[in-house]
């Protein structure tokens, strides 16, 4: 239902209750209770987060004069539509650059969805153009918006959701990328089939990426909430995505338990053999927890190296270095191997600092060992 047949609703004050499967939202009219469906660009006012106002109308069927202004609320002779959007409704000039700051997301959303609507582009379609513009130096914006209209068209098209949600975060708006995903994720928890129709992954990933938004505001309650959530999906539908039982560990470790940041960190390992960085952190945490298992975290790291993730390779060289150069000390044997080590790790990444320091420090223990008469 629009508001052709509601000429009764121009203008009345509405409550934003849901995003609907059909695009459309469910509101509650202030005065009368009455629940209904309205098309987004049926509404006006910007005041929410998401970009859509909260005042029905039909822009066709009411003359200008009768509407409104956004800024005062006079009904009025002078009142005009915002050239932008053909929309919002203002008396003056004055109340136009007043409003402004308020209606500037809603206004180009608005006529971008109009531009779209226009070309009767699907939402699928809307979507790889803000994939395109994504892939462009310097059009974040430009691709914040295709994303923003594709979920408009179909707000179950979840896969636009997760890169509107990345890309918000990129440019450092958290708070907008936490909106959106705390709304897709209600929007998945009514209707899960709808959420997983195009792509399962992609609603594993918002979820994900829901957690890394909260461990952004330091939230890891609630982060963790999230990629607990996000597990479960993965297991339901059968991902192989180690993004979030990572995250989980690291979640441990701010909070200071590290029984069960090593307890995860090892069921990492095992469930995702084949993820370098599971790897890679378990050697990390054995070192921190058992510093003298020189063993296991060296047969972690070498592990790591066997699935080479080419850009932290030299961390990985690096590690192990620290972890042969820590044993060569405790058991007063020769530190060549981890010499080796800081020497591949600075082959990889010559500015390394951890690789350049301890390569030093092996050096003078080498030196020292000698001279003492060590049997190296
Ligand atoms: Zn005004
Ligand atoms: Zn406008």
């Amino acid at each position: 239902m629009g508001l052709v047949n509601r000429d009764d609703l121009n203008g009345k004050v509405v409550k934003l209750e849901a995003l609907q499967p059909s695009g459309r939202w469910q509101v509650t009219c202030e005065k009368s209770g009455e629940s209904i469906l309205i098309k987004p660009a049926n509404l006006h006012t910007f005041s929410d987060a998401l970009g859509y106002g909260t005042t029905a109308r039909n822009p066709r069927d009411t003359p200008m004069k009768d509407l409104p202004c956004n800024g005062c609320g006079e009904v009025g002779g002078n009142n005009k539509a915002c050239v932008g959007c053909r929309i919002a409704i203002y008396c003056s000039k004055e109340c136009q650059t007043k409003h402004w700051p308020d209606h500037k997301v809603f206004c180009k959303q608005a006529k971008k969805n109009q531009e779209l609507d226009a070309q009767d582009l699907s939402a699928l379609d809307i979507y790889h153009k803000g994939v395109a513009a994504a892939q462009r130096r310097g059009q974040e914006r430009e691709a914040i918006d295709f994303y923003r209209a594709s979920i408009v068209k179909d707000p179950f098209l979840f896969v636009a959701v997760a890169n509107l949600a990345s890309m918000l975060r990129r440019v450092g708006d958290n708070e907008g990328a936490l909106t959106v995903l705390l709304d897709a994720v209600r929007r998945g928890a009514e209707a899960p089939q709808s959420a997983v129709a195009y792509e399962p992954r992609a609603f594993y990933i918002v979820h994900e990426t829901l957690g890394n938004a909260f461990m952004s505001n330091h939230d890891v309650q609630r982060a963790m909430a999230s990629y607990r959530q996000a597990m479960k999906i993965a297991e339901a539908l059968r991902l192989r995505e180690p993004g979030a039982y990572i995250q989980m560990g690291a979640c441990y470790d701010l909070l200071g338990d590290h029984a069960a940041s090593l307890r995860t960190k090892r069921e990492n390992a095992e469930r995702f053999p084949g993820a370098y960085i599971c790897h890679y952190n378990l050697g990390c945490e054995l070192r921190t927890q058992q510093p003298m298992a020189f063993d296991t975290a060296a047969a972690s790291f070498r592990k790591a190296l066997t699935l080479s993730d080419g850009r932290r390779d030299a961390d990985v060289h690096a590690m192990l270095g620290v972890t042969l150069l820590d044993e060569a000390v405790v058991r007063r044997s020769s530190p060549a191997d981890a010499i080796a080590c800081f020497e591949e790790a600075l082959r990889r990444d010559r500015h390394h600092p951890a690789a350049q320091r301890d390569l030093q420090k092996a050096k003078a223990y080498a030196m020292v060992a000698d001279h003492s008469g060590l049997n190296l």
